[in-house]
């Protein structure tokens, strides 16, 4: 493993090890997507960038985000050493969720990750007041760190897009989605 894919390997990790084999506990992809670009401005995946991307929303609409081309793919290679597995969960008639935790394997190689590898990770995802491990949150389309202990919240920006080009602008419906939805509840 590089030390970027230990980096997403132990957030895969922090974010599902209250599971067992009985009740597995699963992190689903948008929250480590938000996680690897909030870890690639604060420095700590060194050998990742990010582009504008457009991503399928939960309520069937599609949201422009900063995600890691490189992240990506080193999920489908900690699949393919199957250190983590995968699950899709079919959400509505939109389609499905894609989320991740690690294999037995997985969990042998997460004992070995060096300590400063560990460090770094939890410097971004952990409430400094409650040594708490955040939460990722979805409110109104918009990604947030959420401590359950203290309520602290820290907007993550993986949705501030600066420069995209005019003619691959995001497709905004000129519709209240969740109103068409007769009242269901979107993705939040
Ligand atoms: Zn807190």
């Amino acid at each position: 493993m590089t030390e970027d894919q230990m980096r997403l390997l132990f957030v895969i990790d922090q974010y599902t090890k209250k599971g067992d084999e009985e009740n597995p506990i699963w992190v689903k992809e948008l929250p480590i997507l938000a996680i690897i670009y909030d870890g690639i401005i604060k420095g700590i995946f060194k050998d990742y960038d990010y582009a504008p991307w457009s991503v399928p929303m939960l309520d069937g609409t599609r949201q422009w985000m900063n995600v890691s081309r490189e992240g990506k793919d080193d999920v489908e290679d900690l699949l393919n050493l199957r250190l983590i597995s995968i699950l899709r969960i079919s959400t509505s008639q939109y389609g499905y969720v894609t989320a991740y935790r690690p294999t037995e394997l997985g969990k042998r190689a997460i004992k070995n990750i060096p300590q400063k590898i560990r460090d770094e990770v939890r410097s971004i995802i952990l409430c400094k007041t409650c040594d708490t491990i955040f939460q990722v949150i979805i409110k109104n389309h918009k990604i947030f760190y959420h401590c359950e202990s203290c309520g602290y919240e820290q907007k993550i920006g993986i949705d501030d897009i600066e420069d995209v080009p005019y003619a691959t602008r995001p497709y905004l419906p000129s519709f209240d989605f969740k109103w068409f939805m007769s009242g269901k509840k979107g993705d939040d």
